[in-house]
């Protein structure tokens, strides 16, 4: 195809705004192209010049493009630095201004009816190839010599394309759009085109298979190692108590959600490539992690998923993700990786020796996880919980913000519980702090328990157990675990406040279910100001059971104060909080 043919398209492309318009302008592109010139056309039409994950770079700044121009042109440089002021566009400025084609530069192309698209990549690939001392000045020609062989409208798009400042609203979503429609018949099609482009991440090779195999050969497509996939993403819900509705299974796998950078790992030997969830190369900005994975990765290939979290390895806490930025950086790599050390947490592998697993269930791919990874403090599996009960997986959370995670993503064990790249399903729920909406009314509740502390807790408590008084009975029972809310001098003199409370075992008047019975027991005597977001039936706990043994839980409790001009007997009532629950 002529480079002219699809510039004549890009100006039509321009001129329109309705999608449908779009799809078909392309479609009828596409479907005039041969089987290998169709990944270059979407690429252009995307305004790359390769796949983007490539990194293809032309080194070609306004400057140089600016010299080519001149030099095409035969005008002064002032003259284009001009009219690029005047018109604000370098594509414009070569589209004007570049009048006579001369014979000068011939020798670079050997062209006879036009430039085709084939010649333009391989315009393009010289101008990628050159590089060292002197290759601005070889770039610049090989740019003039295009743009002097090149119908006016073909420069403006041949500029636009090298300058990056292609712009027809036109996305992949588009692109696939038309490639189904050209292709499949209907735009109806697009979903099977576009899980093959979540695998491979290069809409030019699925046009090139599509072209030449249909859908037999779109659906060979598959993971391969050192191309990246899109990443798998959770869904949120609004309301906890969705998270079971909605999971697919009965068993949950809560799992630690860490504040840090997605990483894809693929392995191969002594070969790691880790990229960003944007499918960019981020091997060189992390060559801790790609050592880690080359050491610890006990099998020959792999790709993982995991969270790349800045991590104080002294304190063995984590950091949040702003310090992992600072690890964003092209230069002095080295010194701000011994500055901010970084844990590579992995949470799922996709690919082992050869095998995808993408088809496996999340339970498995856990066990084959577990298998290859030689856990250390630089390189881990996430932390989770098993449960099949929403009180256990709101402990967890708690446990979680309590350690300074973002929260959890509840992940199902169904058995199609498969790894599904790009999509965004409920086998991935994700819950965090900021989701728990308020309860107006505060809660004056009972300390009769703590649970020791872990990780940056170790030397105080985790969490205290919090009862609410029944008069009727003259027993204090069991609402919600509160971990959350307290400062940091608050947090370290808790074991403090609480050791003349200290006893031997659970205090005659509390009823404390097995599954709750915290490490240590207090007589009940300090009353604690509590926030929480939504009270909830709660088989672990024993306020206000009704006759399933159900009892009420206070879901995403929050420390507001200390309580002391009040006594045990004076905190809020189990029948107070069935009236607020029924209320709710
Ligand atoms: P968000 O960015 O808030 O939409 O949450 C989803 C992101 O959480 C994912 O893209 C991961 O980068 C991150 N994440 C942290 N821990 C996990 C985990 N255990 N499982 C899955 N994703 C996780």
């Amino acid at each position: 195809m002529l480079f002219k043919d699809l510039s004549e398209a890009f100006e039509e492309l321009e001129k329109v705004s309705s999608q449908t318009e779009m799809i078909k302008i392309l479609a009828d592109i596409f479907k005039q192209a041969d089987e290998d010139e169709i990944d270059k056309i979407c690429y252009y039409t995307l305004g790359e010049t390769a796949a983007s994950y490539k990194k293809v770079t032309l080194g070609m700044a306004e400057k140089i493009v600016q010299q080519s121009i001149s030099l095409a042109s035969n005008l002064d440089i002032d003259v284009i630095k001009d009219e690029t002021n005047n018109l604000g566009d370098l594509g414009e400025v070569a589209f004007t201004i570049i009048e006579n084609n001369d014979n000068r530069f011939k020798t670079f192309f050997d062209i006879e009816n036009g430039l085709t698209i084939q010649d333009i990549d391989n315009g393009l690939n010289k101008i990628t190839m050159s590089s060292g001392s002197g290759s601005a000045e070889v770039k610049q020609k090989i740019l003039a010599a295009m743009l002097s062989i090149a119908s006016p409208i073909e420069r403006k798009y041949l500029v636009r394309l090298i300058t990056r400042t292609m712009e027809f609203g036109v996305g992949e979503a588009t692109v696939l759009n038309a490639l189904a429609s050209a292709f499949l018949g209907s735009k109806k099609e697009k979903p099977k085109l576009e899980a093959a482009y979540n695998l491979c991440s290069d809409i030019g090779l699925i046009a090139h298979v599509l072209d030449k195999e249909r859908l037999t050969g779109i659906k060979k497509i598959n993971i391969t190692l050192h191309i990246p996939m899109k990443p798998m993403l959770a869904q949120r819900v609004s309301k906890f108590s969705e998270i079971k509705q909605k999971i697919n299974s009965s068993l949950i796998a809560v799992e630690e959600k860490y504040d840090g950078e997605r990483i894809e790992a693929h392995k191969d030997g002594q070969t790691v490539t880790l990229f960003s969830r944007r499918l960019t190369d981020v091997t060189t900005q992390y060559p801790d992690i790609v050592e880690n994975v080359k050491r610890y990765i006990k099998t020959e290939q792999a790709i993982l998923d995991g969270e790349a979290v800045a991590y104080n390895v002294k304190e063995d806490v984590f950091y949040p993700f702003q310090k992992l930025m600072q690890r964003r950086r092209k230069y002095n790599v080295e010194e701000y990786m011994k500055n901010i050390p970084v844990k590579y947490m992995l949470f799922d592998v996709i690919y082992r020796d050869g095998q995808s697993l993408m088809k496996k269930s999340y339970p498995e791919r856990r066990k084959n996880l577990e298998e290859i990874v030689e856990k250390n403090n630089l390189i881990n599996v996430a932390n989770r919980r098993l449960t099949d009960n929403l009180d256990e997986v709101d402990e967890f959370f708690q446990e979680c913000l309590n350690n300074n995670l973002e929260g959890v993503v509840c992940k199902s064990c169904s058995p199609r519980s498969y790894y599904q790249a790009g999509a965004r399903k409920y086998y991935w729920i994700k819950w965090k702090k900021d989701y728990a909406s308020e309860l107006r009314d505060t809660l004056d509740l009972v300390v009769i328990g703590a649970y020791s502390g872990r990780g940056r807790r170790r030397n105080t408590y985790g969490s205290l157990l919090c009862t609410a008084y029944n008069p009727e009975k003259d027993a204090f029972q069991t609402v919600c675990k509160l971990g959350t809310g307290f400062s940091d001098p608050e947090l370290e003199n808790l074991p403090q406040k609480f050791r003349q409370f200290l006893i031997n075992s659970k205090p005659a008047r509390a009823e404390v279910l097995k599954t709750v019975e915290p490490t240590y027991y207090f007589t009940p005597k300090i009353v604690v100001e509590v926030l929480g977001a939504e009270l909830t039936k709660s088989p672990i706990h024993t306020c206000a059971q009704d006759e399933t043994g159900k009892g009420i839980s206070l879901r995403f409790p929050r420390f507001i104060r200390w309580r002391p001009e009040k006594s045990p007997e004076d905190a809020t009532t189990t029948t107070e909080i069935l009236n607020m629950y029924t209320e709710q």
